[in-house]
């Protein structure tokens, strides 16, 4: 077996390792033993205790509190969600590397050098892969969900590895004013990624409840720490970022849900901005809309949905109609393209918010990585993923014919069209 196709029969989620540790732990012993090279073990392994964030040593006093949290866990509002064991055949485990192949694109992913302007915008977005974003609001900077990680695993060897590269170095980052964090899923925190930014930014991170200590045990300062429980809010820099529900569920490997999850809301003088974290859809987003929106930008989930966990991960119709219950302006989809998590074809999420987003009349921007969106004067939508789709997101070609006289290739064939993406124009409604 090659090591680096180990984790396609993983129970990887969109973000959580759901695969039980000891799997890992049976197949390091089983590598060693067949003979892979102890380094190549050695290697897959280093580091995993530290990635993987603190352990469990019983409740925080901080967490203690919350009414998200009882009998040693935190739980959503709504009843579920239903993750499937690992070992359930039905569940995560049922895929096989022919699903797996749907959910990676057949040619490179177009990437966008990112500009960032000397003085930050008055409403911009500039997408930098999967969930990371760094937004500007009122002429203030703020940094969600980054990730720099080659893999979301607390190994360098072991599970789901980027699609394409970062758009650019995070050492090319302009200074920001915060760092959010949605939860503790790899995909969304990423410990090579907070120790880098620790050293090139005073920014605090805040962040849901109990990810400090994940945090803490990377070397942040305490000071740079802030945890907040659903509709508690801090203001940092004249924004004010509100930590609001979300349908999910947390733990980086061993335990699970003994962190919060959350989506945020960020409100400057001017503007207001919503990011959706991972989530299934839930009624929360009205009563957030109500409180908090009407927003003039929401980053939402498109990415990673299957009916199997369709309790906590959003399919691009659910986004959609979450970007109207938020009273949603502009809608930027994040969470898809960078890694494969699910079994949808690659590009099948963007296609599928386009067609939701013309019937409704939403307004979208779908930038490349690496692109900037200034949400008050948004690009017209161009089709950028169809030539890179992978084979499901285009019809199959033909099967030669056969004569009598022996197969040959009907002309024109190979040539197949593919599907074109919907292209929507933009509509003045605003929602
Ligand atoms: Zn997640
Ligand atoms: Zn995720």
């Amino acid at each position: 077996m090659h090591a680096q196709d180990a984790p396609d029969r993983w129970g990887w989620d969109a973000g959580g390792v759901t695969s039980h540790p000891a799997r890992l732990i049976r197949r390091a012993a089983a590598a060693a033993a067949v003979g892979v090279p102890v380094g190549l073990v050695v290697r897959a392994t280093w580091g995993l205790p530290a990635a993987i964030g603190a352990g469990r040593r019983g409740p925080l006093p901080e967490v203690t509190g919350s009414p998200q949290f009882s009998d040693g866990t935190f739980r959503n509002r709504l009843p579920g969600p239903v993750i499937p064991a690992v070992s359930a055949r039905s569940g995560l485990l049922r895929q096989t590397h022919r699903e797996r192949d749907r959910g990676r694109p057949i040619g490179p992913v177009p990437l966008v050098c990112p500009e960032f302007p000397a003085r930050a915008g008055e409403l911009a977005a500039t997408w930098l892969g999967h969930s990371t974003v760094l937004l500007e609001v009122d002429g203030r900077r703020v940094l969600v969900d980054p990730v720099w990680g080659d893999r979301v695993s607390p190994s360098p060897l072991f599970g789901p590895r980027r699609l394409h590269a970062p758009p650019g170095p995070i050492d090319d980052l302009p200074d920001v004013d915060a760092v959010l964090v949605s939860h503790d899923h790899y995909d969304h925190l990423d410990m090579p990624t907070v120790q880098a930014l620790l050293h090139r930014t005073r920014a605090p991170f805040v962040v849901p409840l109990g990810i400090g200590q994940h945090l803490r045990a990377w070397g942040v300062p305490a000071e740079r720490v802030v945890e907040l429980d659903w509709d508690q809010s801090v203001v940092v820099a004249g924004l004010t970022l509100t930590c609001t529900e979300a349908r999910h569920f947390s733990g980086r490997w061993f335990g699970r849900d003994d962190t919060l999850w959350c989506s945020w809301a960020v409100h400057g003088p001017r503007h207001r901005v919503f990011f959706g974290g991972d989530t299934g859809y839930t009624p929360a987003f009205a009563g957030i809309g109500a409180r908090l929106g009407p927003f003039d930008l929401t980053l939402l989930p498109i990415g990673a949905y299957d009916p199997a966990w369709r309790e906590v991960h959003m399919d691009p119709e659910e986004a959609v109609r979450a970007h109207g219950d938020l009273g949603g302006d502009v809608l930027v989809p994040v969470h898809w393209a960078t890694f494969n998590l699910a079994f949808h074809p690659w590009a099948e999420p963007v296609r599928r918010l386009l067609v939701e987003a013309a019937r409704t009349g939403a307004r979208v921007a779908v930038p490349r990585p690496g692109e900037r969106v200034d949400v008050l004067d948004p690009p017209e939508v161009q089709d950028w993923w169809t030539d890179v789709g992978s084979a499901e997101d285009r019809p199959v070609p033909p099967r030669p014919a056969v004569s009598g006289w022996g197969a040959r290739a009907v002309p024109g064939a190979r040539g197949a069209r593919r599907r074109a993406a919907p292209r929507p124009g933009r509509s003045d409604r605003r929602s």
